[in-house]
């Protein structure tokens, strides 16, 4: 059960430590007021450990990108059966630029949940999300 909190609260991009405040404010797609929060509204626990922690995001972010093209690839190569180089190249850089902000939000929460020993959840937070 514990698992599943873990992975409900990475999909709704909460706070790793609370698992109540949100890590990004407005919508991935929106053109102005995006951004990862410094400190979590909640518990006040701060997002960025060091200076330049989330430059370890670009590399989940680059697995995301590569698992994304092959995928894509492989489906319009069920799907279409096509040898143009160019169907393939159109399709896979759209799908990649149309998933660029969910990778963005999603490479961090992955450092931020999976990837971080150090950042443990704090079960007294429990008691609020009403889930005991
Ligand atoms: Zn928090």
């Amino acid at each position: 059960m514990a698992k599943f909190d873990k992975i409900k609260a990475l999909i709704d991009c909460r706070c790793p430590h609370c698992r109540i405040g949100k890590v990004f404010s407005g919508s991935p797609y929106a053109l102005r007021k995006r951004r990862t929060n410094q400190i979590c509204s909640h518990c006040g626990f701060f997002f960025e450990l060091e200076p330049g922690y989330f430059y370890a995001a670009m590399y989940i972010s680059y697995f995301m990108i590569i698992a994304e093209g092959v995928l894509t690839g492989w489906l319009i190569f069920e799907i279409a059966r096509s040898e143009s180089i160019w169907l393939y190249l159109t399709t896979i850089l759209s799908v990649t630029l149309f998933l660029s902000p969910i990778n963005f939000r999603y490479s961090r929460l992955i450092l931020l949940y999976c990837l971080s020993p150090k950042i443990k959840y704090d079960p007294k937070y429990k008691d609020e999300l009403g889930l005991k």
